[in-house]
């Protein structure tokens, strides 16, 4: 079956979907997108993604091209017309295609964003990986002063995947001044003496959607929760660490720049709350 995407408006076989090479997006990076995940053929947390769209958006002073509504309806139809069960709904809106290159934004009532939306599908719950946790490097965080708008400008993250690929490890986590801001693609916690611990949110990481279900969901099952800066030393020291993110959902990280977390395994905490999560967002999807 060949995948079908949408295009501005329409609903095109992959081969067929196009976008401008003037594309502010091919050129500047000049793009926000979202991913939403996907179970048993429902959307988990589209209203928490869709609110995210509309900061990233707002920020940076582009517009929606379709509401909210009919960005829900999109994604059901690209989950009907691909006969998507399980996996990730893919969402970039850039600032659309300009007559030429020009580092000045274009008026968005001459030059309309441009939207494409597509599926992955893909086994998101029942994960392998989850049952054995992943192995992350640390390398500095070098990124822009704006990680808290998701933008397509990937490419540290890519390189960090990359330098975690060459290291013979899962991912990377990034580091600033000593302390962990997060994971590449992924929100970072650890859990020390039943405590949780993750990044306060800021300027300096992206406000998961993930994070956000799971810390409520931690406290509303009586878990500690500290939204605080935590150092790459506490890191390793800590007894449990994991990450979140959409397509992960809660993955225990095992081991962090060769040394074993806790006792090197998957801990109950980071077990526990993939649990939780798993069944209070299949509850909630739409
Ligand atoms: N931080 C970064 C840098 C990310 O790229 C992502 C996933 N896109 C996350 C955190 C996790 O966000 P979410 O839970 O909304 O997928």
């Amino acid at each position: 079956m060949t995948r079908t995407v949408y295009v501005n408006g329409d609903y095109v076989p992959e081969a067929e979907a196009k976008v401008s090479v003037f594309d502010r997006g091919f050129l500047f990076a000049d793009g926000v997108y979202e991913v939403t995940s996907v179970l048993d053929g429902k959307l988990i947390d589209f209203e928490g993604h869709a609110k995210r769209l509309e900061r990233s958006l707002a920020e940076l002073g582009m517009t929606a091209p379709v509401t909210t509504e009919e960005l829900l309806e999109i994604h059901r139809e690209l989950m009907r017309q691909n006969d998507l069960h399980e996996g990730m709904i893919y969402l970039q809106i850039t600032r659309g295609a300009d007559a030429d290159r020009d580092f000045v934004f274009p008026d968005p009532d001459v030059v309309p964003s441009t939207l494409v939306l597509f599926t992955q599908a893909k086994a998101i719950a029942d994960n392998p990986v989850a049952r054995k946790g992943i192995r992350v490097i640390s390398i500095d965080d070098i990124r822009w002063g704006r990680r808290d708008i998701k933008t397509v400008q990937l490419l540290y993250p890519s390189m960090g995947k990359m330098m975690a690929k060459a290291a013979g490890k899962d991912d990377a986590w990034l580091t600033e001044d000593g302390f962990v801001t997060e994971g590449t693609s992924n929100n970072a916690y650890i859990v020390k003496d039943g405590r949780i611990i993750t990044r306060h949110l800021g300027n300096e990481i992206l406000h998961g959607i993930t994070r956000r279900a799971v810390l409520q969901f931690a406290r509303e099952a009586q878990m500690q929760v500290e939204e605080r800066a935590f150092t790459l030393e506490e890191a390793k020291d800590a007894d449990e660490a994991f990450i979140t993110s959409a397509s992960t959902f809660v993955m225990p990280v095992v081991e962090i720049d060769d040394a074993a977390v806790g006792e090197g395994a998957p801990g109950p905490v980071a077990t526990r709350l993939r649990d939780i999560y798993l069944s209070e967002s299949r509850k909630s999807a739409i």
